[in-house]
């Protein structure tokens, strides 16, 4: 299965991947998503908002059983954050089969579209979608960097973007969902375990601060008359540094835009974006408007303007205490501890049980090319999944 993915929006100059949502290389994902389906005689649906769904025993009573993740990624992300929950979906079915073993109620693997938000900004907005937490009014008009809407992209690969939108009919099809996903940091690492499960995920959200000043010549505008925004994000950056250690928090400015973009111009606008994560609510709240009262009075110094503008906000979520206890266990007693990045479990957890595993991940880095994984240990994920497929989807020989 790597062998057949691991070309797909591969980059040469950056050794990453670029598989953003609806375009060329995320098209191909999904149809390699709906080969290796058809390789093990699974139906595969998509559902209104996008999202794919290979069934196991579609026909079976009961609620189902779904696990996966999904495919597409950050501007060159590593190969394994997303593809190896799906990957390790399909292997779990093997080994299931292998044994002889057939579910008891429905297994659905998902491939959950436009996780990453990487191109229209909104993160995990299929799940989103799904459960009601974006307004599909909202999602259509999303745009990417060149201007095209969400709407348009979604057309233009074969879906009718009016039919976005919540689907109670799908969800209450669905009785649980377990996402394996490599681990974002080095908590496995250091507790030696290749296979942990997760207990909650840090509340987070993306904020846009627009800093508006005067576009004018690098040149001939002496220091005292200009208005440059450029100042003001610079500080906004190292307060933004200096108030997340200060909250136990993290706060991170990883993309800006810059009008007009000139090497030899003052700028006249600087869009950038911040992503904000901490252990509580309260905490994210009091980072935020303590940075943007800070932001707030640099730009008035430097004569800029700013507005700020929450993007998304994703509250604290608790994996389901029940679950995550019988996953630990059947995983004999297996580690269990939190995360600072968002997924569609924790989407998916306002609505069914959710839970995840994780798989060790030596350097603790993500979102990256040197995201890695020992294939010793991802062979461990595999069957720690489809142990946890055996414990929840009943069945036998
Ligand atoms: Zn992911």
């Amino acid at each position: 299965m790597w062998r057949s993915l691991l070309p797909l929006g591969y980059s040469r100059s950056s050794g990453g991947y670029r598989r953003f949502a609806w375009s060329k290389a995320d098209l191909a994902c999904r149809a390699w998503f709906t080969a290796q389906a058809a390789d093990r005689g699974l139906t595969v649906r998509t559902d209104r908002n996008g999202n794919q769904w290979a069934w196991w025993g579609e026909q079976l009573p009961g609620k189902a059983l779904a696990i996966g993740s999904h495919l597409d990624s950050v501007p060159d992300g590593g190969a394994f954050d997303g593809p190896l929950g799906v990957i390790s979906s399909f292997a779990a079915v093997d080994v299931l089969r292998e044994q002889g073993w057939a579910p008891a109620r429905p297994i659905a693997i998902a491939n959950f579209a436009d996780e990453e938000g990487a191109r229209f900004g909104v993160a995990c907005a299929g799940s989103r979608l799904l459960t009601g937490q974006l307004d599909p009014e909202r999602a259509r008009a999303l745009t990417d960097a060149d201007g095209v809407r969400l709407g348009d992209a979604m057309e233009a690969a074969g879906h009718d973007p009016d039919a976005l939108g919540p689907d109670d009919a799908l969800l209450d099809r669905i009785g649980q969902y377990v996402e394996l996903h490599i681990e974002q940091g080095r908590g496995l690492v250091e507790l030696e375990r290749a296979v942990g499960v997760a207990t909650s995920i840090w509340p987070h959200g993306r904020w846009r601060f627009d800093f508006g000043g005067e576009a004018n010549h690098a040149g001939t505008t002496r220091l005292e008359d200009r208005r440059d925004p450029m100042l003001s994000y610079a500080f906004t950056v190292l307060a933004a540094r200096k108030k997340a250690a200060a909250h136990g928090a993290l706060a991170t400015f990883g993309r800006i835009h810059v009008e007009p973009n000139g090497t030899n111009a003052i700028p006249s606008k600087v869009s950038a974006w911040l992503d904000g994560r901490a252990p509580s609510e309260a905490a994210l709240a009091s980072l935020l408007a303590e940075l943007e009262q800070a932001a707030r009075e640099r730009a008035e110094r430097d004569g800029a303007s700013l507005s700020v503008v929450n993007e998304s906000l994703t509250p604290i979520v608790e994996f389901d205490h029940a679950l995550r206890d019988r996953l630990a266990k059947t995983l004999e007693d297996a580690p269990v501890l939190p995360t600072g990045a968002g997924h569609d479990a924790g989407i998916l957890a306002a609505r069914i049980p959710t839970a995840m595993l994780f798989v060790r991940n030596p350097s603790g880095v993500s979102h990256s090319p040197a995201e890695q994984a020992e294939l010793a240990d991802c062979e461990v994920g595999v069957h720690a999944l489809a142990a946890a497929v055996r414990e929840l989807a009943g069945g036998g020989l």
